[in-house]
């Protein structure tokens, strides 16, 4: 499906196609919950990144994370510099691949029939896990990707 998405102050607006647009993965990592998630998580959806389209480009900062054993991730979280949003990763190691935020999207997205919560070895004690009915929980990576849980369930497609 497309999806139409946005920073708040409007600077920066995006549009991609995606065959992963349910948002069901919730990622506690310390880079995603202090750059992107005030809830304790944030949720990346997959989109394409040869039909990604980007306005206001000159409005964007990129942020390549510090990792713990001192490299820099090859992972770019873009994010407007005038409001702050976090808006998308992209990492060229991955160069077909775009993964905006769910926080981002304008287009309503499907609501997804469960939820897997990963790298949960990282969370902040004092976030509440909400693990409902099927929902799988990870205290690193998953063992199926973004598209590997869409096949799963027969949901997405172009
Ligand atoms: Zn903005
Ligand atoms: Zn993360």
């Amino acid at each position: 499906m497309r999806l139409e998405g946005s920073c708040h102050c409007q600077a920066v607006r995006f549009s991609l196609e995606s065959a992963q647009p349910y948002p069901f993965m919730r990622c506690y990592c310390s880079i995603c919950r202090k750059t992107a998630g005030a809830g304790g998580f944030a949720i990346n959806l997959g989109g394409d990144y040869r039909t990604f389209e980007v306005q206001g480009r000159e409005h964007l900062g990129v942020y390549q994370a510090r990792m713990e054993d001192g490299s820099t991730s090859s992972g770019q979280r873009h994010f407007c510099t005038r409001c702050g949003s976090a808006l998308w990763l992209y990492d060229p190691t991955w160069p077909d691949l775009v993964h905006p935020h769910a926080s981002a999207i304008d287009t309503p997205l499907p609501v997804p029939p469960d939820h897997v919560h990963l790298m949960l070895g990282s969370k902040a004690s004092w976030v509440e896990v909400a693990a409902g009915e099927g929902d799988r929980c990870f205290d690193d990576y998953p063992d199926e990707s973004l598209a590997q849980w869409h096949e799963r369930h027969g949901l997405g497609g172009a």
